[in-house]
This record gives C-alpha cells, structure tokens and sequence, in this order.
C-alpha cells in the first residue's frame, strides 16, 4: 500500500469535539480496478478544496472493498486529508470484515462508518448472517481496535422500521454499541432535522448527529432518491424541479444554491459540522464551498 509523506491521522470524534465548523465530503470507489486512476485523481480535486474529512462508501454488495480501503489510503496518506471509511456487513462475513479492519489499521485509518448495508433486489451474493444489524458490527470493531465509530441514522425513519419510535430505539442501541457520532440520512427540509434532534436528545442520544446534505443537480437524482430512501420532498425544493428540470445547466445552478442555503441555515442554528454527499462530483463541492467562503475557513 502507498504510504507517502506525513500521516494526517485524526479521529473525527476530536474534529467534532472543536468548535470550528467543518464541512466534509463523500466519495465512492469504483467498480473496476481500471477505474481506479480516475478516482484518485478525483480524490486529489477534492481534497484540494480542503475539506475536514473525507468519506467513502463501501460497496453494498463487498465487491469494491479492496478499492474502499485503497481510497481511504489516498485520501488520508496521500492527500493528507483525514479519512473515513463505511465498512458493511450485509455481504460480508466475520473473517471479510476482519481482513478489511486489519488494512484499515495497516493504513492508519482510525475512522470507520459502520453499516448493515443495503441489500439489492436479485442480488448473486450470498446474505451473510454474521452480524444482522450495524450494532452487532460496531461492538465487533470496538473489540478489534481504537477506532472512532459513526453510524447511520434517519431524520425521517428508516425505511423498514415500522414506527419512528421504533427506529429511534434501535439507534439508542446503535449509539450504545460504541459509536462515536451518528450521520443523517439526506433530508431537503432542514426542519426535519431540528425536529429529529429533539427526539434524539428525549432518547438520551448524546453524541453528535451530522447532518447529510446532497445538492441535487440533475432531475433524475431527485426520482431516484425519493424512491430509494422515501425522503420528503418539500415543496419549495419541489418548485425548483418542476421548474428547471429540462434546463440542466440552471438545474444544477439551483441544486447547489439550495444545498448552500441548507448548510448556511443549519450553521446559523449551531450546528457546527455539516456532510455533504459530493458523490466524486469536485466541481459541485467546489462551488458550495465557494458560496460558504466567509463561512466556512477550510483546512
Ligand atoms: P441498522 O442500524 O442495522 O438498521 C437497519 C434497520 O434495522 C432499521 O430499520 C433499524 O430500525 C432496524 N434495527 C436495528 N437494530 C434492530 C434490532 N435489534 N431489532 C430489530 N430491528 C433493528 N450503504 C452501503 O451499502 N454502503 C455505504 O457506504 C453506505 N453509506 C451510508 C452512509 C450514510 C450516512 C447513510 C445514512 C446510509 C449509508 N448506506 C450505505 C445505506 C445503509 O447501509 C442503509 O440505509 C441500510 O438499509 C441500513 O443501514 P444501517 O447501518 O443504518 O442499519
């Protein structure tokens, strides 16, 4: 594995602990190995904007793992940007899960974003049933190292879980299981989030709650999105679409205006670190934190 210049090791739970706002970025990897050049130098745009830290996702069905650790690597050894990286155990078992955590650790990556992990529809892979829900992983990794832990959670509920109530149930013992903070789910209301909040502190969560933000530059994100993840679509955001959706070059003009004015409101309410789904989309970054430029001071 490269390993070039300092290591920029730092636990996200110590940038979340700092009054500074933050704003980070994620990335996927790719697919295929031939891809991989092109990801990195997508890497390299986006660390160029300084974010504080930068995550990657790991890839539902295990295929792009080795890749996830790779891009982790890049980002933090070779960007010198702290990286975080999504680990799942939907298609992974105890011994694949391991492995990965022992790279992780090669690599000096103390940051991982544990996941069940989405199950597609006719998947040719086998469901593993080593740990059946993130809790399970995230108690697993504490075992195996000092890592600082984030999980997923869901403003507006997670799409299997009957009620709400329910759902915030399970996140308490997430939280408990050892994670460090918790990630939004994307929500276009910020109110949805205030609203969350509150019932996230009634269930003695105390940890921070980053807000996932994703600026929707194309109008078949946005079909895309509610369908996979339910979300509300308010509807000043839904005027936006109806109204640009054939243009696509003011649709994307206003897709990162709203994604801005999303993050400067919660930063006006005290939220202090905000993520943005950036998606292997530097450009985009680029001009929301343009737009944030006396808000937010980067590195
Ligand atoms: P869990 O926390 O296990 O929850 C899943 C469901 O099970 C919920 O409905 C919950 O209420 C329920 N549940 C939990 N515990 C119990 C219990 N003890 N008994 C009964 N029910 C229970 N997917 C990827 O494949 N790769 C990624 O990199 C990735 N990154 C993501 C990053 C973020 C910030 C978010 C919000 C999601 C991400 N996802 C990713 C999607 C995620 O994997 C899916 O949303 C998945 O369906 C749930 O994962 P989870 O970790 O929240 O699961």
């Amino acid at each position: 594995m490269q390993n070039l210049g300092q290591v920029k090791k730092m636990k996200i739970s110590e940038l979340l602990g700092s009054e500074k706002i933050g704003i980070s970025c994620e990335l996927f990897p790719p697919k295929l190995g031939s891809q991989l050049a092109n990801v990195k130098d997508v890497v390299k745009e986006m660390a160029d904007l300084k974010p504080s830290y930068m995550s990657i996702t790991y890839g539902a069905t295990g295929g792009t793992s080795e890749y996830t650790v790779d891009i982790a690597n890049e980002i933090q050894n070779v960007n010198h940007i702290p990286a975080l990286a999504h680990l799942t155990c939907a298609s992974s078992g105890k011994e694949k899960v391991h492995e990965v955590i022992e790279e992780l650790k090669e690599a000096h990556i103390e940051n991982i974003l544990a996941l069940r992990g989405d199950i597609p529809e006719n998947a040719d892979f086998t469901l593993q049933r080593d740990y059946k829900y993130a809790s399970e992983l995230i108690y697993d990794i504490k075992a195996q190292g000092d890592f600082c832990i984030g999980g997923a959670c869901y403003p507006e509920g997670h799409p299997e879980a009957k009620t709400m109530e329910e759902d915030l149930i399970h996140l308490k013992d997430k939280v408990d299981a050892g994670c460090d903070f918790l990630t939004t789910q994307m929500f276009f209301d910020n109110n949805i989030y205030y609203n969350f909040m509150y019932k996230v502190l009634q269930k003695n969560i105390t940890v921070p709650v980053i807000p996932g933000i994703m600026p929707v530059t194309n109008s078949g994100q946005i079909k895309k999105i509610i369908s996979l993840s339910g979300n509300m679509v308010p509807p000043r955001f839904k005027a936006i679409v109806d109204r640009f959706a054939d243009n696509p070059s003011a649709m994307r003009q206003a897709g990162i205006a709203y994604a801005a004015e999303q993050i400067i409101d919660l930063i006006a309410n005290g939220v202090n670190h905000i993520h943005i789904y950036t998606m292997n989309k530097p450009g985009v970054a680029g001009e929301i934190f343009n737009l944030l430029s006396e808000i937010y001071v980067r590195g």
